[in-house]
């Protein structure tokens, strides 16, 4: 193997960013190493690595250490999806703290270099707008959503503290709404949601009034952020926002799904689940200083093709992970 090319570790690989995320390492020459337990993704995500001599997939639980020789580690186990995580959120607070704890003992004892695939969920229900990344958020610590952003919130501490206190070479990326083909179709997600009543032709469901913000980033743009992450300076840990600053209110998403699926579904209104934030909008100015990194994908190129994938897929080919769907 030539020096460049890395032994790779992406946990949560067969998940929706994962598993393009493995794509890409193996299209680059990397020898990948998937590992999954498989509680929101199916292994037809990467089905098509399979046969790959540079791809292997364990099945494991992120929560277990587990013993791999690797040179990077992109941390990417957990549920993602509000329904998902709210599903055991006992189980998605451990995932997100003692896998930080397990990846973090395997690039300490590797020497390896180790990405979190963090959130922008770590600012909460933000007040300030749009989110820097000195920005310290307000997230309620005992709601319905702490399981995720509390998770995510000590797994940054996590990162920063194996750094400092044993000089891991880490890589922090808080991740803003990001969407695309593979995403489960019953994740719940706004943009699944959409897409697939806008198909079927049955009511879109708007949460609140509509009026809340979140900007949508192209899942191709931020596997070339996380690679170019990975591979920048030592120096530079993050944390740093990674999503498409172009924000739209959730009615705007749901009338532009409607036009460019040709549907004539009808936009209903539903209660707003606690705690959903009102605004989101992240600050990239760090990403593009120190990365050279923006979003290249416009929202409607990007759903387009997102929209032309739902065509493709049988749906009865996929489990609701949960019975919260
Ligand atoms: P996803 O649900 O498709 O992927 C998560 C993957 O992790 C799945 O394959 C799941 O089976 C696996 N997983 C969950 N718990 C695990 C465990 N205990 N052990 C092993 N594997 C486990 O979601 P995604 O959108 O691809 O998100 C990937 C990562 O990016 C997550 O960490 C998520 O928090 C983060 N993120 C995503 C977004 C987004 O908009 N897509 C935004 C912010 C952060
Ligand atoms: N949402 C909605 N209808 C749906 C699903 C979600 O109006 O069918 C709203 C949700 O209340 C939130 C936004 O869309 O304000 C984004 O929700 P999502 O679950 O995609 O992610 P979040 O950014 O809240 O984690």
């Amino acid at each position: 193997m030539s020096r460049s090319l890395k032994r790779v570790l992406v946990t949560g690989g067969a998940g929706f960013l994962g598993s393009h995320l493995c794509e890409r390492l193996v299209a680059d020459g990397h020898d990948v190493i998937c590992l999954d337990n498989f509680f929101t993704s199916q292994k037809s995500n990467v089905l098509h690595l399979l046969d790959k001599p540079n791809f292997e997939l364990i099945r494991h639980d992120i929560i277990m250490p587990t013993w791999l020789e690797v040179d990077e580690i992109y941390n990417l186990a957990c549920p993602a999806a509000p329904g998902h995580y709210q599903y055991n959120p006992i189980k998605t607070i451990k995932t997100s703290v003692m896998g930080a704890i397990n990846v973090l003992g395997m690039a300490k004892r590797c020497r390896a270099t180790v990405l979190q695939a963090s959130t922008s969920e770590v600012y909460g229900d933000p007040e300030v707008h749009p989110q820097t990344e000195s920005y310290r958020g307000s997230v309620n610590p005992v709601g319905i959503r702490a399981c995720y952003d509390e998770g995510k919130r000590a797994a940054e501490t996590l990162f920063m503290d194996y750094h400092r206190m044993n000089g891991v070479n880490i890589r922090i990326v808080r991740i803003f709404n990001t969407y695309g083909p593979r995403m489960h179709p019953f994740d719940g997600r706004v943009v699944s949601n959409f897409i697939r009543q806008a198909l079927r032709g049955v009511d879109i469901t708007i949460f609140g009034d509509g009026s809340q913000t979140r900007s949508f980033c192209y899942r191709d743009d931020l596997v070339e952020g996380f690679i170019r992450m990975m591979n920048g300076s030592d120096d530079f840990t993050g944390p740093v926002n990674m999503g498409n600053p172009d924000e739209y209110t959730i009615k705007q998403l749901a009338e532009t799904i409607c036009e460019l699926t040709g549907s004539g579904s009808k936009l209903i209104y539903q209660d707003l689940p606690p705690d959903d934030p009102t605004r989101r909008k992240p600050d990239i100015t760090l990403a593009k200083q120190h990365l050279g990194w923006e979003p290249t994908i416009p929202l409607r190129e990007g759903l387009q093709k997102t929209i032309e994938w739902f065509k493709t897929i049988h749906i009865e080919d996929y489990r609701p992970p949960t019975p919260n769907f």
